[in-house]
């Protein structure tokens, strides 16, 4: 039984069972984990409302048959994302990119530490995620138009992960797809 205690941000969360939750957490030390939250639907839980997307957490994660939370400590809401609904749902969006994006035990130092500022200090200065892109390893500026071979794209599909031009994305559910700006 392995144990590790890491720094983390909650991307998701699934109920699983009757009281269990599956959540999703991208971590500093081991990348994106998918963890169990034993009993944490129940309102005595005290792990119940410290995993809710968004919030900076250490956890204590035991890997015995998958991987399990153990211990939440000291919770870090992002109160000033919270506050702008804007931002809020711009934010989420962007978890969800995170959670689609990068498999699990890979962790990436840098890529932690961009998310770590966009989402702390420096969310109303604008990003974008052709940066991210970049940084995970698929910069658009060697892209083309997975369907017509154009050189302009301008959006990311993401569980293809390919490029498509903006004529060529207009059919694709928008949830599917990133704006590359
Ligand atoms: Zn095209």
């Amino acid at each position: 039984m392995q144990e590790y205690f890491t720094e983390a941000i909650v991307l998701d969360k699934k109920e699983s069972g009757d009281f269990d939750s599956l959540i999703f957490l991208y971590t500093k030390d081991l990348g994106k984990v998918v963890a169990r939250a034993r009993s944490s639907r129940k309102i005595t839980s005290k792990l119940a409302g410290h995993l809710e997307p968004l919030n900076f957490v250490r956890v204590r994660l035991v890997e015995k048959k998958g991987f399990h939370i153990v211990d939440v400590l000291a919770p870090k809401q992002i109160k000033k994302i919270k506050a702008s609904i804007e931002n809020f749902s711009k934010s989420l969006v962007l978890l969800q990119f995170i959670n689609e994006m990068v498999y699990e035990f890979q962790p990436d130092l840098y890529f932690w530490q961009e998310i770590r500022k966009i989402l702390i200090s420096d969310f109303e200065e604008k990003y974008t995620y052709r940066y991210l892109l970049k940084i995970l390893g698929f910069d658009p500026k060697f892209a083309s138009c997975n369907n017509c071979s154009g050189k302009t794209v301008n959006y990311f599909y993401k569980s293809e992960q390919i490029f498509f031009c903006q004529k060529c994305a207009s059919k694709i559910p928008k949830d599917k797809v990133i704006l590359i700006e």
